[in-house]
């Protein structure tokens, strides 16, 4: 790597767009690796017009398996909040799973749909699930940190683009 090579990587994550821009300009891969991540929350066809054709196709498949991992991140939340319910047993609501407080599981859920439905963004950083707001009661808190931590494991398993080249 050259001097501005190595200053352009010193600078990220910030300017990530201008210098994913630069990188495909010279064509520097390490540094379009580099900053590729921090474009995970551009929508996918502003992304793709910047790139070099392999690296679009690459980025394409890079992008699936961050949607992918987005999606089962809510198909798996049921499972993880369902050992902390129990059956409702007011006639109301006796076709849903309550809290033990009381609350129906869905106002957890829902909150959690909500954040995820913005689609990559919130998996780049989990903090917002330490929010104590988003769950219910205290008791409800195990099941969303068992919840990020396998979310969090899913997410360290996505390779990062240079594998998909
Ligand atoms: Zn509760």
């Amino acid at each position: 790597m050259n001097v501005c090579q190595i200053r352009m990587m010193s600078i990220l994550p910030n300017y990530a767009e201008e210098i994913m821009a630069y990188a495909v300009r010279h064509d520097y891969p390490d540094i379009m690796y580099a900053a590729a991540p921090l474009l995970l929350e551009k929508p996918l066809e502003n992304v793709l017009a910047e790139f070099p054709p392999a690296i679009a196709i690459a980025w394409t498949r890079y992008h699936a398996t961050w949607s992918t991992c987005a999606r089962s991140a809510m198909l798996i939340l049921p499972k993880f909040i369902k050992p902390y319910s129990q059956p409702k047993q007011t006639q109301n609501w006796d076709q849903y799973d309550g809290c033990n407080c009381g609350q129906p599981i869905d106002s957890t859920v829902n909150k959690i749909i909500m954040v995820l439905a913005e689609g990559i963004a919130p998996l780049k950083d989990l903090s917002w699930t330490e929010k104590p707001d988003l769950v219910c009661c205290a008791q409800m808190k195990p099941a969303i940190v068992n919840w990020r931590a396998s979310v969090d494991r899913s997410i360290k398993n996505i390779p990062d683009l240079s594998t998909f080249v």
